[in-house]
């Protein structure tokens, strides 16, 4: 009103940055794995956006589409605050004060392992749940994760593959990419029907997740992450971690799975460990 009655672009202006430094200012204090909470929160706000500018247009195509956004944005984004374990007061406000949440690295030894030690482990398993994480998007490694499988089938190994809710870097991220590469989809299980089954499970080989695998958001209150409900992979006999190094995920700190006696870690881009154990599995 202020920016029609003047008749001058300042006011607008105005309200970009003010806009802009909210924005950042808001955002920024949020981390560690609490980001995909905030961005489906924006993503609704967008769709409010959108609706209160039919309104000021008259424009009721603009009204409901921005009302359908809005609406679907904060179903997700309360769905997402559950499965994460927190309240949407306290993914936006428990950032301002905290401590850094980049988490102090370990210098422990890890058992590193070859494809060819993976494919024997694999090979003579019952029950192999594959846990896919952001890495195998990075990685495009969900065909050769898909051929991988299927040999294992072959075998008359039982495959399952263990979806986080907030696996990869948006929602559904890695439903789509097993969808796309043409995983059954009843082999997709969720982390409540997961959880029960790694006691009973042989191996558990993780591609390229790090935060939904870490058990410090079940054990250390202290973990920036801790309350997150996380895969219990650690309950199954053994644990393979496909990724490039020890580097942490997106919420910056360290997991302890990594250094655990059963697990052993295969250094090596997604993909091509894929293909690699495959190469090794069809040479036993
Ligand atoms: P993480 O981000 O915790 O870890 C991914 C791991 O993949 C890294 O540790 C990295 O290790 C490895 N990696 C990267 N590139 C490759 C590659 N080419 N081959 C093999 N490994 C690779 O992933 P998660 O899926 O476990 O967790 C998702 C995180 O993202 C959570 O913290 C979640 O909160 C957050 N998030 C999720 C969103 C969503 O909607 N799903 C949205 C925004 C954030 P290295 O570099 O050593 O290879």
């Amino acid at each position: 009103a202020w920016g029609v009655a003047s008749g001058s672009l300042s006011p607008y202006w105005v309200v970009v940055g003010a806009a802009f430094l909210l924005g950042i200012l808001g955002v920024l204090p949020i981390g560690g794995a609490d980001m995909p909470v905030v961005i489906s929160l924006l993503n609704s706000l967008s769709g409010v956006a959108a609706a209160t500018a039919g309104f000021v247009i008259g424009n009721s195509a603009l009204i409901i589409g921005g009302a359908l956004v809005g609406a679907a944005g904060l179903i997700l984004t309360m769905q997402m605050g559950e499965a994460m374990n927190r309240s949407l007061g306290n993914v936006l406000f428990s950032g301002f004060g905290g401590a850094s949440t980049a988490g102090e690295m370990s210098d422990k030894p890890v058992n590193r392992a070859t494809a060819d030690d993976v494919a024997i482990a694999l090979a003579y398993a019952d029950r192999v749940v594959v846990v896919p994480g952001y890495g195998l998007a990075v990685a495009q490694a969900q065909h050769a994760t898909r051929d991988l499988g299927e040999a294992l089938e072959d075998r008359d190994v039982i495959v399952t593959y263990a979806i986080h809710p907030v696996a990869g870097r948006m929602p559904g991220h890695m439903n789509v990419l097993l969808a796309e590469a043409d995983v059954p989809y009843e082999q997709l299980l969720d982390l409540d029907q997961s959880n029960p089954q790694f006691p009973q499970t042989d191996v558990v080989l993780i591609v390229g997740a790090n935060d939904v695998v870490n058990p410090t958001a079940r054990d250390e209150p202290d973990s920036p992450i801790y309350g997150m409900p996380i895969l219990e992979v650690d309950e199954a006999r053994t644990v393979v971690v496909v990724k490039r190094s020890l580097s942490p995920g997106f919420a910056g700190i360290d997991n302890p799975l990594f250094y655990f006696d059963k697990t052993m870690m295969l250094f090596a881009d997604g993909k091509a460990a894929m293909e690699d154990i495959l190469k090794a599995l069809k040479e036993l």
